[in-house]
C-alpha cells in the first residue's frame, strides 16, 4: 500500500509481503487455529485488531465518503484477479486481518459518515458490534433447538416485544402465546425482501388453501390450485412506489411479477385510495382473478411516504382482503411517542415487514416479518424427520430460512440497551433534522423540494430559477425541454459529488403516473445522528459550487 498525493490509499500486487516463515497446512497448526490464536504473541496483536476494528476501523476515511475516484472501481478490479485457491496457507490470520485493516477496508464506503445521508445504511451504536461478535462466537443455529436451546426461547420473547408494539394486543394473549410452541408471533428473515416474499407466501397460501377434496396450492402447485379455485390468475396490488422486493415475490410465487399490480399515487405519493377501490372493482367485475393481498408501505424506499394505512386496512376488512404492511422503513417509528402516529393503522395489518438493519441500526443483515394470527403460519409449516418434527419448539417449521444466526439476541440486548426512549431519540432526530432540511431547501433560490419528509427521506432536485419560471409559465414543449436539462443537471451533480467523495446523497426516478415523464430528483435520508444542519448546509453548497462550475 502507498499513498498518493490526494492521500488515498493504493493497493499494488507486489505490496502484498511474502510470509517470513513458509506457511503449510498441518494438523497441529489446524488445532491451534481451533483452540486460541496461533500464540501469545499472536492473541495480543489480535486484541489489538479487535480494538482497532472496534475503535474507528474508519480512521481513514474521517474527511471522506468513500465513494471517491481517487482509485477507480476498474483499477481496484485489477487487484481482484485471482482465480486459483492456494494449495498451502498463503498468510497467517493477523497478516490477513492487518490487510483487511490497511488495504481492503479504506476502499469501503465510510456509512458512517455523517455526510453519507443517501442510503438506508449508516452508522451503527457502537455495542451493536460486540453484540454481533457474540453471536458469532456462539455459532448458534436457531433452525432448531438441538443446536440453539435458549436462544429460540429468546427469539419468541423478543418477536413478541415487537409484535405488542404493532399490535397491542392484551397482556392474557401475549401471557398465552409468548413461549407457545404452538403459535408464531413473527419470523426473522435475511432482510425485507424475504420477510416479504414470507408474508406474500402465507398470504397465497391463505387464498388457494387446502379443500377437502384439494391438498392446497403449498402441495399441487399453481396450475392446480387455478383449476381448482376456477381463475385465471392471482394478483397482488401495492402503490407504485412499492419496493421492487415485491416483484421478486410475484416470480417465486408462481403468480408472476406482472400481476404485482401498480396503484396510482397521490401529489405525495401515497396510495391513492379511489384508485385501490376502483381497481379491487374491476378486478371482481371482470371475475377470474383472485386478489391475493394489498400491500400498504410505511415508509416507501424513494421517498419515505407514508400510504393511508387506515383507511386501506378498513378496506381489506370490507373486501376480506390479506392486508401486508411493508413497513422494513418505518416499522421503528412506533417506538417514538411523538411520532408514532404517523403509522396509524399498522395494527390492521395480517402482516408486517420490519428491518432490523435500517431503522433498528442492527449490523446486516436482519429481517422480520409479524403476522396478526398467532396460527397463520401453519400455512408455510414444514416438517422433517431429523429436525422441526411435529409438536417441537423447532422455529425453523415455520420459516422461510433453514439455517440461521440468533439475530435475536443482538435485537433484545439492542432493545435492553436502548430502551424504547433511546430508540425514539434516533427516530425523533431523523425526522425533525429532515423537516429542518426541507425548509433550508425551499429557503435557497436554487433548489426545489420534491417530497416533504413524512418520514425521515426527502427528494429535491437543483433547479435554478429561470427554469423554475420555465416550468411554471412554459408552453408544454418548453416545460418539457426543462425538466430534461433539470434531468441532466441533476444527473450529474449528484454523480460528480459523489466522485468528489467529501459527502453523498442518492439520486432517484420519480413518476406519479405510467405515462408520467421521469423527474430526476435528489434523495436524502437522515438517519445518522450525528448528521445536523450545518452538515446538510454544507452539502446543499457543494451541489450549487458544482452546478456553478459544470452549467454556468
Ligand atoms: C429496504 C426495503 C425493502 C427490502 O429490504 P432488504 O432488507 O433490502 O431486503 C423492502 N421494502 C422497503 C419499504 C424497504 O425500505
Amino acid at each position: 500500500m502507498r499513498n498518493n498525493k490526494t492521500g488515498a490509499a493504493e493497493i499494488a500486487p507486489q505490496d502484498i509481503n511474502p510470509p517470513a516463515t513458509k506457511l503449510i497446512a498441518d494438523w497441529d497448526a489446524l488445532m491451534r487455529a481451533f483452540i486460541r490464536p496461533e500464540d501469545e504473541a499472536c492473541r495480543k496483536t489480535l486484541v489489538k485488531y479487535m480494538e482497532q476494528i472496534l475503535f474507528g476501523l474508519h480512521d481513514f476515511l474521517r474527511q471522506h465518503v468513500g465513494i471517491t475516484e481517487a482509485i477507480s472501481l476498474k483499477e481496484l478490479a485489477e487487484c481482484f484477479t485471482e482465480t486459483r485457491i492456494n494449495e498451502n496457507p498463503e498468510k497467517r490470520l493477523a497478516d490477513v486481518i492487518r490487510e483487511l485493516i490497511s488495504d481492503i477496508s479504506p476502499h469501503a464506503v465510510n456509512v458512517a459518515s455523517p455526510y453519507f445521508v443517501g442510503h438506508m445504511t449508516s452508522a451503527l451504536p457502537f455495542f451493536m458490534v460486540h453484540l454481533k461478535t457474540i453471536a458469532a462466537a456462539l455459532n448458534q443455529n436457531v433452525v432448531k433447538l438441538e443446536t440453539s436451546k435458549v436462544f429460540s426461547i429468546l427469539e419468541k420473547q423478543v418477536l413478541a416485544k415487537i409484535h405488542r408494539l404493532i399490535f397491542n394486543f392484551s397482556d392474557d394473549f401475549y401471557r398465552q402465546n409468548v413461549q407457545n410452541i404452538h403459535t408464531t408471533l413473527g419470523s426473522f428473515a435475511e432482510g425485507g425482501t424475504t420477510a416479504n416474499l414470507t408474508a406474500l407466501w402465507v398470504a397465497r397460501n391463505m387464498v388457494f388453501s387446502p379443500q377437502e377434496d384439494f391438498a392446497g396450492i403449498e402441495a399441487d402447485g399453481l396450475a392446480a390450485a387455478y383449476h381448482y379455485y376456477g381463475v385465471k390468475k392471482s394478483v397482488i396490488l401495492v402503490s407504485r412506489r412499492g419496493h421492487y422486493s415485491l416483484r421478486k415475490a410475484g416470480g417465486i410465487l408462481g403468480i408472476g411479477n406482472r400481476n404485482i399490480i401498480p396503484i396510482d399515487v397521490d401529489s405525495e405519493h401515497r396510495l391513492d385510495i379511489n384508485c385501490l377501490v376502483d381497481t379491487i372493482q374491476a378486478i371482481k367485475k371482470e371475475g377470474g382473478t383472485k386478489i391475493i393481498a394489498v400491500v400498504g408501505i410505511a415508509g416507501a424506499t424513494e421517498t419515505g411516504a407514508i400510504d393511508p394505512l387506515r383507511e386501506i386496512g378498513e378496506i381489506c376488512g370490507r373486501e376480506k382482503i390479506f392486508y401486508h404492511v411493508d413497513a422494513a422503513w418505518g416499522g421503528p417509528t412506533l417506538l417514538s411517542e411523538r411520532h408514532r402516529h404517523l403509522l396509524d393503522g399498522i395494527e390492521l395489518a395480517d402482516s408486517v415487514t420490519i428491518d432490523g438493519h435500517k431503522q433498528f441500526y442492527m449490523p446486516m443483515s436482519c429481517g422480520m416479518v409479524y403476522f396478526k394470527d398467532p396460527y397463520i403460519m401453519d400455512n408455510v409449516a414444514y416438517h422433517a424427520n431429523y429436525v422441526n418434527r411435529r409438536g417441537s419448539v423447532d422455529l425453523g417449521i415455520r420459516s422461510l430460512s433453514g439455517s440461521r444466526e440468533a439475530n435475536s439476541l443482538v435485537l433484545d440486548s439492542a432493545l435492553k440497551i436502548m430502551g424504547k426512549n433511546g430508540y425514539a431519540l434516533l427516530i425523533d432526530h431523523g425526522i425533525i433534522t429532515a423537516r429542518d432540511f426541507a425548509e433550508e431547501i425551499k429557503r435557497r433560490r436554487m433548489f426545489e423540494l420534491v417530497t416533504r419528509p413524512q418520514l425521515n427521506i426527502l427528494t429535491y432536485r437543483l433547479c435554478p430559477p429561470h427554469l423554475k419560471q420555465v416550468l411554471l409559465q412554459g408552453s408544454e414543449e418548453e416545460r418539457a425541454a426543462a425538466t430534461s436539462q433539470l434531468n441532466e443537471i441533476n444527473r450529474t451533480v449528484q454523480r460528480i459529488q459523489r466522485e468528489a467523495g467529501k459527502s453523498f446523497v442518492s439520486r432517484t426516478t420519480l413518476m406519479r403516473k405510467q405515462d408520467e415523464r421521469g423527474v430526476i430528483v435528489l434523495r436524502g435520508v437522515i438517519m445518522n445522528p450525528m448528521t445536523n444542519m450545518t452538515i446538510l448546509s454544507e452539502i446543499l453548497d457543494e451541489h450549487e459550487t458544482i452546478y456553478r462550475a459544470h452549467f454556468q
